[in-house]
């Protein structure tokens, strides 16, 4: 994918995107048999708009905001831009899925909303359960792991979070873990909450520290265009 940016033809209200793929062989079935076409993207649309107004538009390096899942060519897509003055926003999309990305030019920019911090509740509950004894805990011994989960995820700036990975099907969202002095914390309150032996059992779960399936949180960025 190139990142150059975008020419905008203002007379015409056109973006198109430069790409290194716009010179490409194009093999077309005709009475004599397949014909090679060199087709220039790029220069057709420089030709086209030779005596308009155009003005380039660069990426302003924000993250690029998608409708969807990255993965699904439907869903639209915004990237940040400027002319170097302004700032505005390029939707693109296609309404199908044999057509090329349509570039639309909105005003305003991308922001991004505060960070959400989700704690999977259940899930640390049946976690511990499992590292522990199944189906024998106390409720109230669960219960006392979750509340001190949640008490010092909550003290937790949503910067001092590490990012484990993204939802590929699911932008906003991303999978993170406590920072190790949160974790430290935690396992303080294991170790009141249990008894010695269990809070030695619940040790590995919690202080994991490389496991990608550690005790985690789910962060939500959400992007949108602010006019
Ligand atoms: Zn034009």
């Amino acid at each position: 994918m190139n990142d150059s940016g975008f020419v905008h033809c203002r007379d015409c209200d056109i973006i198109f995107r430069p790409s290194p793929y716009d010179r490409a062989c194009e093999y077309r079935h005709t009475p004599d048999g397949y014909v090679e076409i060199t087709r220039d993207d790029c220069m057709a649309f420089l030709v086209t708009h030779a005596r308009h107004a155009l003005h380039t538009l660069r990426l302003t390096g924000s993250p690029v905001a998608h409708e969807g899942p990255q993965w699904d060519p439907m869903v639209a897509t915004y990237w940040q831009v400027t002319d170097g003055l302004e700032t505005f926003v390029i939707r693109g999309s296609r309404t199908r899925l044999e057509e090329p990305l349509r570039y639309q030019l909105l005003p305003g920019r991308l922001v991004q909303d505060p960070v959400s911090v989700e704690i999977p509740e259940e899930e640390i509950r049946e976690r511990l359960d499992q590292a522990l004894y199944p189906g024998v805990v106390p409720e109230r011994r669960l219960g006392a792991f979750v509340a001190a989960f949640r008490e010092i995820a909550w003290d937790v700036e949503p910067d001092q979070l590490e990012t484990l990975y993204d939802i590929s099907s699911d932008q906003t969202l991303s999978i993170a873990r406590l920072p190790s002095w949160a974790l430290e914390r935690l396992m303080r309150q294991v170790r009141r909450i249990f008894d010695e032996g269990d809070a030695a059992r619940v040790e590995p779960l919690v202080m994991a520290l490389d496991e990608p399936d550690a005790l985690h949180v789910l962060v939500r960025r959400q992007l949108r265009i602010e006019a």
